[in-house]
C-alpha cells in the first residue's frame, strides 16, 4: 500500500502550525493511527519548515444526495452528512473533517505533496465504495471530490476555500476528482478578471470550439454533435467552460460569446454538410439568455434563412429560473426548425412531466449516472426508468459520459437511443471531427455490422 504523508492540522480550527511529519503507512492508516502535531517552536522556524509542506483542503460531495434525498426524505438525509464526516475521520485519521452544508465535507490536513493529497481523495473514495446502512436499508454514498493545495504561509484560509469550491465544481462537471496545486495553476484568478478579457479574447481568436459526436446505438451512426467552448488564454493555456461561463453570465458577457459560437457553428455545419456530412450541431444555451428577448431576437436573425441543422442544449434550471418565457422563446427556436435538447437530465431537481412542457425532443441523462452505471445498483434502474418514461414522452434519450464498453453496451441493452462520450470520441477540433466522421464512414464500409467506431483504440482516444 501507498504510503500516505498526512500531518493533522489544529483542533482548534484553521490550519494550526504544522506538525512534525513522517511518513504513515496504509496499515497505520487503516488502523487510525495519527501523527502527532508537534505545536513547539518559534512561529518563523514554523514558517520555514511549512513553506515546504502543503495546506489541503478537500471537498467531498455527496454526489447522489438529490437521489438520496428523494428516497429518504428531508430529515432521513440530513443524518447522511454526519456518516460521511465520520467515515472521512476514519479514512484519513490525520485529517480534521467537518460538515460544511447537509451534503459536504470538508477536510483539512497538511502533505508533502499533490501526490500524497491525490492519494488520500483516492483513500476516501475507496472507503466509500461500502454501502452504508440505514435503518436498516443499505444506501450507497457516492463522492465528488474537490481540492486545493496552497503552500504553507503564503496562502490564505478564504482563498483556499475558493479555490476547493471551485475546483469542486470542475470535478462535477468533469466527473472526476479535481485537486488544484494553486501555486502552480490559474486557480487563484478570479474567473471575473478573466471575463473582462473575453471581448478582447473573441476579437483575437482566443476561443475556439470543440465537437463530440453523439451516435446512434441502433443505425451505429452518428447522428450529431455537440459544440464545446475553449478558450486558448496567452497566458494561462487552455481554459475550460467551467472557469468561466458562470462569470460569463453573470458580467452578461455570455450573449456576445453564444452569439460568436452560433456564427462559428453555422459555418463549420454548412462546411461538414458540404463535405457529406449534414448533421445537426448543438449548442449550450445559458439559462440566462433564455430570458433576454434581445439575444432571442438576435439568435433568431442568425438562424433565420440559414437553413442549416442547429439544435439548442439547455439545462432544467434554466428553465425554472423563468418558466413562462423560457418556454415561450423556447418555442420561437422550436418553430424556425432549432432541435431542443434538455442538458445534464437528473442533476437537477424538476420531473420529466414538468420537462415535457418544454418544445424538447431529446433527453440528456447527466454523466453522473452513467459513467457509474456498471459499478452502482441504484443507477441502472434510474437511467433504465428515464429511457422508458422518456420514450413514452416521445422523446430520444442521449447518455452523455459513456466512457466503457460494458455501459455502452448496458444502455444499448436499455434501448438508450444516442451515446456521447469518450469511448467514442473526445471533443476534438472541426478538422479532426471532420476526420473522425470520414474515417468512421471508411469503418463501416468495411464491416457494416460492427460498431465502427468501438473498434479503433486512435479513434476513441483522439484528444
Ligand atoms: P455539458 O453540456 O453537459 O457538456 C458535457 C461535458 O462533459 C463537456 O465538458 C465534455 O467535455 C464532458 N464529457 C464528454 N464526454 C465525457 C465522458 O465520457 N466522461 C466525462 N467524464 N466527461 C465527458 P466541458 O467541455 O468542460 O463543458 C462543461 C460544461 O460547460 C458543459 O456541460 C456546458 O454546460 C458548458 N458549456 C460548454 N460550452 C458552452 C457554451 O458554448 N455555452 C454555454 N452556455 N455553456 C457551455
Ligand atoms: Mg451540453
Ligand atoms: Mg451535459
Amino acid at each position: 500500500m501507498m504510503p500516505l504523508s498526512l500531518t493533522p492540522v489544529s483542533p482548534l480550527g484553521g490550519f494550526g502550525l504544522p506538525g512534525e511529519r513522517r511518513e504513515l503507512s496504509g496499515a497505520e492508516i487503516e488502523q487510525g493511527s495519527t501523527a502527532v502535531a508537534a505545536n513547539s517552536g518559534a512561529a518563523e522556524a514554523s514558517c520555514v519548515r511549512a513553506s515546504e509542506t502543503l495546506r489541503i483542503l478537500l471537498l467531498a460531495e455527496i454526489a447522489n444526495f438529490t437521489l438520496l434525498r428523494r428516497h429518504l426524505g428531508v430529515t432521513r438525509s440530513e443524518t447522511i452528512v454526519a456518516e460521511l464526516v465520520d467515515r472521512c475521520a476514519q479514512i484519513l485519521p490525520g485529517a480534521r473533517s467537518r460538515s460544511s452544508s447537509d451534503r459536504l465535507v470538508a477536510i483539512e490536513f497538511e502533505a508533502a505533496s499533490l501526490e500524497d493529497a491525490e492519494a488520500a481523495a483516492a483513500r476516501l473514495q475507496q472507503g466509500f465504495a461500502e454501502p452504508f446502512n440505514l435503518d436498516r436499508e443499505t444506501h450507497a454514498i457516492r463522492l465528488r471530490i474537490g481540492g486545493a493545495a496552497g503552500r504553507n504561509c503564503d496562502c490564505e484560509e478564504v482563498q483556499l476555500a475558493e479555490w476547493a469550491e471551485k475546483a469542486l465544481a470542475e470535478a462535477r462537471a468533469e466527473g472526476r476528482d479535481i485537486i488544484r496545486d494553486v501555486a502552480s495553476t490559474h486557480l487563484g484568478v478570479d474567473p471575473l478578471e478573466l471575463i473582462h478579457e473575453l471581448p478582447r479574447a473573441l476579437r483575437e481568436g482566443e476561443i475556439f470550439l470543440q465537437y463530440q459526436p453523439k451516435v446512434r446505438v441502433r443505425q451505429q451512426e452518428v447522428a450529431s454533435a455537440e459544440a464545446l467552448v475553449r478558450w486558448r488564454h496567452p497566458t494561462r493555456g487552455l481554459v475550460l467552460p467551467g472557469e468561466f461561463i458562470q462569470a460569463a453570465e453573470q458580467s452578461r458577457g455570455i450573449g456576445a460569446l453564444t452569439l460568436w459560437t452560433l456564427e462559428q457553428v453555422l459555418r463549420d455545419q454548412r462546411m461538414l454538410a458540404q463535405a457529406g456530412y449534414d448533421i445537426p450541431i448543438f449548442i449550450n444555451i445559458s439559462g440566462v439568455l433564455l430570458a433576454d428577448a434581445g439575444f432571442v431576437d438576435q439568435a433568431c436573425a442568425r438562424l433565420g434563412d440559414h437553413g442549416a441543422k442547429i439544435g439548442f442544449e439547455i439545462t432544467e434550471t434554466a428553465v425554472i429560473r423563468d418558466p413562462e418565457s423560457a418556454i415561450r422563446h423556447l418555442q420561437r427556436f422550436a418553430d424556425i426548425g432549432v432541435v431542443i435538447a434538455i442538458d445534464d437530465y437528473g442533476a437537477g431537481l424538476s420531473s420529466l412531466a414538468y420537462l415535457k412542457q418544454l418544445p424538447a425532443s431529446e433527453l440528456k441523462i447527466d454523466k453522473l449516472f452513467v459513467t457509474q452505471l456498471t459499478s452502482s445498483n441504484r443507477d441502472p434502474l434510474i437511467v433504465r426508468s428515464t429511457i422508458d418514461l422518456a420514450h413514452a414522452l416521445d422523446m430520444e434519450v442521449t447518455a452523455e459520459g459513456v466512457e466503457t464498453p460494458a455501459a455502452m453496451a448496458l444502455l444499448s441493452v436499455m434501448g438508450c437511443d444516442l451515446v456521447q462520450g469518450y469511448l467514442i470520441s473526445r471533443p476534438v477540433e472541426i478538422d479532426a471531427f471532420r476526420q473522425f466522421l470520414e474515417e468512421d464512414e471508411h469503418l463501416k464500409a468495411l464491416d457494416g455490422q460492427r460498431f465502427s467506431f468501438l473498434r479503433s483504440d486512435r479513434l476513441w482516444k483522439s484528444a
